[in-house]
């Protein structure tokens, strides 16, 4: 047996912590509070620590990575990580493998010939090979279409539309927790409402949640919100709209707005919530900045569009027309060629300058010799906004991390560090206990995930143990991979985890 000595508890469910002792036996935790312990536990002496549930990251891109024991959740106190977000899945593949990887690879980052047949394939690995976190797996929308309509953003065939019900309906029976949209992704992105109708049905069947990376979060944030809303009314699946925020400064007026119709949905009996990351910046793929339409049929498809003079002037102008950000705030963080690694850390504007051109076609460079391989991050939002998020009732924080070859948003890093150290003890905006149920109890109750997210007897011994005072994250845009400091144990299923 394991205890935990005169720590602080904070048990996740948001109520006031106290002092006491937690006691694990084998797999679960048996005793919380004041209690008389066994003689014969081994001990560790938590004063002046907190002891919290395991942290559970509700959004991460760590699909390939949980396989082969990556540390940087774990590190953070991390021991259940949700994948499978924004329509991106490693399975399912029909025949071709590799069209699969070519759809996801941008955000999966993976090695090698990846690639999974179905969820229960998939799983079964993780459940092998996953020893770093807890693994819970979304189907993704994108993955999905990819696996039966290739790369094509038109609308689905009936046979094509029954095929996808039924490998989502395997899916949700073998073990997957959900399933992902990528609306902004194509080929997601070329899905009409009534294929998301029939989709949605069957996970509502099912009792499972449809995580959304909404079609957009900038100029058409108002009507992407009402098109989930509606979906999700008409349907019965339960909603959860993945990092939500207002990107642009001339759309941050908006999220007070987005945040009453939220409120305004669940009184109207929708079983809707959110999530947002801690910081101010977002990160994807670079083809993100491109309308969706110029990716139809895949990569070779979208560099002979841009290679035209005639649809490159054309993208120009509706690039020009969608962009929310300045060019000034985007930056370059993952290229694939030796050659442009100098662009790792510069913004488009900087590019521009380097070749003595505009943004727009130093994107265009850079995708079309880097064959759509480009990783970006951009500052999207006001600390506002960001503090209304983080401090709103129906938000989990999540990390929304990806790996990429080259310089990673911190928030791989550094999100739980930076939420207990930076906005809870630095900034004051929640409380502790607040703060931890965002990350503990509340993404499982949204996930339905059983006997986790809390410090209760009965429930899996999954526990951070971290010091409130020093906690922080050693993670910053220009030096992002490192872990934080102040988390001091990390256990799961009963077990310490020792770093490797
Ligand atoms: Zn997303």
């Amino acid at each position: 047996m394991l205890l935990l000595r005169n720590g602080r508890i904070i048990n996740g469910t948001g109520e006031p912590s106290f002092d006491g002792s937690v006691l694990i036996d084998g797999e679960r935790i048996t005793e919380v509070g004041a209690f008389t312990p066994p003689n014969d536990c081994e001990t560790i002496d938590c004063s002046g620590l907190a002891i919290a549930p395991g942290f559970i990251d509700l959004h991460s891109h760590s699909d390939l990575q949980v396989l082969e024991g990556h540390t940087a959740k774990i590190d953070q106190g991390v021991t259940t990580e949700v994948v499978g977000n924004c329509g991106f899945s490693p399975y399912p593949y029909v025949s071709d493998k590799e069209a699969l990887r070519n759809y996801a690879n941008g955000i999966l980052c993976g090695d090698g010939e990846w690639g999974f047949a179905d969820a229960r394939e998939y799983l079964d690995e993780a459940n092998r090979r996953a020893n770093a976190t807890n693994v819970v797996s979304l189907l993704g929308h994108g993955s999905l279409r990819t696996a039966f309509m290739g790369g094509s953003q038109n609308p689905a065939t009936e046979s094509e539309m029954q095929r996808m019900e039924g490998a989502l309906d395997d899916a949700l029976s073998a073990g997957a927790a959900g399933f992902s949209t990528g609306l902004m992704y194509a080929p997601g992105s070329g899905a009409p409402r009534e294929e998301l109708v029939r989709l949605l049905k069957v996970v509502a069947r099912r009792g499972r949640v449809h995580a959304t990376h909404m079609r957009s979060y900038s100029w058409e944030l108002d009507e992407s919100v009402e098109e989930q809303l509606s979906l999700a009314r008409q349907t019965g699946a339960r909603l959860q709209i993945s990092h939500l925020q207002a990107v642009g400064q001339k759309n941050w007026a908006k999220q007070d707005r987005v945040l009453a119709r939220l409120e305004q949905a669940r009184l109207d009996g929708i079983d809707v919530e959110f999530d947002s990351y801690p910081y101010l910046a977002g990160s994807t793929v670079a083809t993100q900045l491109l309308p969706q339409s110029a990716l139809d049929g895949g990569t070779a498809a979208m560099l002979a569009r841009i290679a035209h003079s005639e649809t490159r002037a054309k993208l120009t102008e509706e690039i020009n027309a969608q962009t929310a950000q300045r060019w000034s705030d985007i930056y370059v963080t993952a290229v694939a060629t030796s050659g442009n690694q100098h662009f790792v850390g510069r913004t488009f504007q900087q590019a521009a300058e380097h070749w003595d051109t505009t943004p727009v076609e130093a994107l265009f460079r850079l995708l079309t010799e880097e064959e759509g391989k480009v990783n970006i991050l951009s500052f999207n939002q006001s600390e506002e906004n960001l503090r209304k998020l983080m401090m709103h009732p129906l938000g989990s924080v999540i990390s929304d991390g990806f790996y990429v070859k080259g310089r990673p948003h911190p928030r791989l890093y550094g999100t739980f560090a930076e939420l207990l150290g930076g906005l809870v003890r630095d900034k004051g905006w929640l409380t502790i206990e607040a703060a931890v149920q965002k990350v503990t109890a509340k993404p499982a109750a949204r996930m339905y995930l059983k006997e986790l997210g809390k410090l209760v007897p009965g429930y899996y011994a999954d526990v951070t143990v971290f010091n409130p005072s020093t906690i922080a994250s050693r993670a910053t845009y220009d030096d992002p991979c490192h872990p934080p400091i102040g988390i001091e144990h990390v256990i799961r299923r009963g077990k310490m985890f020792h770093r490797p």
